[in-house]
């Protein structure tokens, strides 16, 4: 199928869907919808609004709360107009929240329902904090209000501030330009890939938080695909079990809620014949976890998706056709370059290391940010000649396939053997009394670092950490498998999800590191 045209900003694509579909819905949420034709005449409404508060091109503003129809109208229009979004995450803690809005500048921070106390504690720690807008009573106030022409941003402006999830260390803020957000959609759709094509009809979940690329991506895709959002407050397995009977067709969710989904008792009678794609990544999945899934949506293309915020979400998938039970071995891949990008792996001088090497990946595309927030020497570290090096280590096969190891940051080293945590914790996590786990590397006199497991056992189960070491052994090299064994209540996450290894490893290393 050809494109007829590569729309590279919102302003152009709100305006085209809205010529295209006028009654078409484009957001909806807790059954209250509005339709294509409403939000290209809100969103100007909004743009005067904005105006109307001082804020214009280059500004940035911020929003605290869940997700919301509200979040993505206010994106949306900001978007239009070369006003940068910055979504904060509504599970961080007020000095993490005063530091996000002072390092942006935002100008307005606009707040969803109960986020009032949060907000003003946080500009209480700000000397010069931002207009706070009450956003339930703002977009009441913009249905009566004039929609001003404006000038729209180009494919070059900034749009988008996001902050990585804060795995490895501080969240960084990545500046994302429309041309970021909209640029790998038009060679998708020229591959032909299945599913680039949408049916006019389709609707995509938007469950994980905005502040994070998984979220904030979805409500980009649909606009981008011009089709209908539905957007929930905030990831709970039984919404997304409602919504997969509400008609939506295609949904990302991250390994951890994937679980938890798929472990619901409802999963056993809910009706998935509507979804045609399960979109899941930003962590590395158990094997066993991916095989339970396809196995409970057995109708469903599955597709794994590699990316990070600096490279605006996916930039490797694993098709459907590489899901499949047998044991193929592509299966613990994350999948080959999308369409329009291009991937490597380098050794430490930056040469291309050979298929199967591993080695640190790098991209590039044209999805890749403009930089770091006010972190040049962060930026000029990451982005070099155009290639995003994301830290994440990896090899890859003869067909271009890349095998996500671990991070390089989480990867240790044990009496001069590389072990990448991922791999361990894979093998574990198969053991019947396991409900989760963590490997991390700890201080050792004779190793160096010697191979620690964090297990949180199932509920009831009984768990022998000799009986894990016996477990991995049959499964690992020697070196890979673990010394010691703690079992524990909880994994410390991030609010993607993501297991913060940092944290487990923090007390072993204090004052030696
Ligand atoms: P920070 O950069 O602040 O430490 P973060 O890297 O977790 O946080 P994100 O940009 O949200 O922030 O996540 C990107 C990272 O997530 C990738 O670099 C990679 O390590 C991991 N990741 C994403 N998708 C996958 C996947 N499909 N399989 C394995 N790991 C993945
Ligand atoms: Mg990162």
């Amino acid at each position: 199928m050809k494109v007829e045209k590569q729309r590279l900003t919102f302003d152009e694509l709100i305006g085209h869907w809205a010529q295209e579909k006028p009654d078409a819905t484009a957001l909806e949420q807790d059954g209250k919808a509005i339709t294509f034709a409403e939000l290209e005449n809100r969103t100007r409404r909004i743009v005067a609004m904005l105006a109307a508060h001082g804020i214009g091109k280059g500004d940035r503003i911020a929003w605290l709360g869940k997700n919301a129809r509200h979040y993505f109208e206010l994106f949306y229009a900001a978007a239009r107009a070369g006003i940068v979004m910055v979504p904060i995450g509504w599970r961080l803690a007020a000095p993490e929240i005063a530091y996000i809005l002072g390092d942006t500048g935002a100008k307005a921070l606009f707040i969803d329902h109960d986020f009032d106390e949060l907000a003003a504690l946080s500009c209480q720690q700000m000397e010069s904090p931002p207009e706070v807008i009450d956003t339930p009573t703002a977009m009441a106030e913009i249905a009566v209000a004039p929609a001003n022409d404006f000038e729209p941003a180009g494919p070059d402006d900034a749009v988008l501030q996001l902050y990585t999830s804060g795995t490895t260390g501080n969240p960084k803020g990545a500046v994302l330009t429309n041309r970021n957000l909209f640029a790998l959609r038009m060679p998708a759709e020229e591959a032909g890939q299945p599913w680039s094509k949408w049916d006019e009809d389709e609707a995509i979940l938007v469950c994980m938080p905005c502040a994070h690329i998984g979220g904030t991506g979805l409500g980009i895709m649909a606009i981008a695909a011009g089709i209908r959002g539905i957007v929930q407050a905030e990831f709970t397995p039984a919404g997304v079990l409602q919504a997969f009977e509400q008609g939506i067709t295609r949904l990302f969710i991250v390994p951890a809620a994937l679980q938890m989904v798929i472990q619901h008792p409802l999963a056993k009678t809910t009706d998935f014949s509507a979804v045609k794609y399960v979109m899941y990544g930003a962590a590395p999945i158990p094997l066993d976890l991916l095989r339970e899934a396809v196995k409970t949506m057995p109708d469903a293309g599955f597709l794994q998706c590699y990316g990070m915020t600096e490279t605006t979400g996916t930039i490797a998938m694993l098709p459907p056709d590489d899901h499949v039970l047998d044991g193929n071995q592509r299966m613990r891949s994350a999948g080959r370059a999308v369409p329009g990008t291009e991937l490597r792996v380098v050794g430490e001088d930056g040469q291309e290391l050979p298929r199967g090497e591993v080695g640190e990946l790098i991209v590039k595309s044209p999805s890749n940010m403009a930089g770091y927030w006010n972190l040049p020497d962060a930026t000029a570290s990451a982005l070099i000649d155009g290639w995003m090096h994301t830290g994440d280590a990896a090899y890859m096969d003869e067909d271009g396939y890349v095998y996500i190891q671990d991070r390089m940051k989480d990867m240790i080293i044990s009496g001069g053997e590389n072990v990448y945590p991922a791999q361990v914790e894979s093998a574990i996590y198969g053991h019947p009394a396991v409900a989760e786990v963590a490997v991390i590397g700890v201080p050792d006199d004779t190793w160096g670092e010697a191979v620690k497991a964090c297990v949180v056992p199932k509920p009831g189960a009984d768990l022998d950490p000799n009986d894990i070491i016996a477990w991995t052994r049959e499964r690992l090299a020697g070196f890979k498998v673990p010394k010691s064994i703690d079992v524990i209540d909880v994994l410390p996450r991030n609010a993607s999800g993501k297991i913060l290894r940092r944290e487990l490893r923090a007390p072993y290393w204090e004052g030696r590191d």
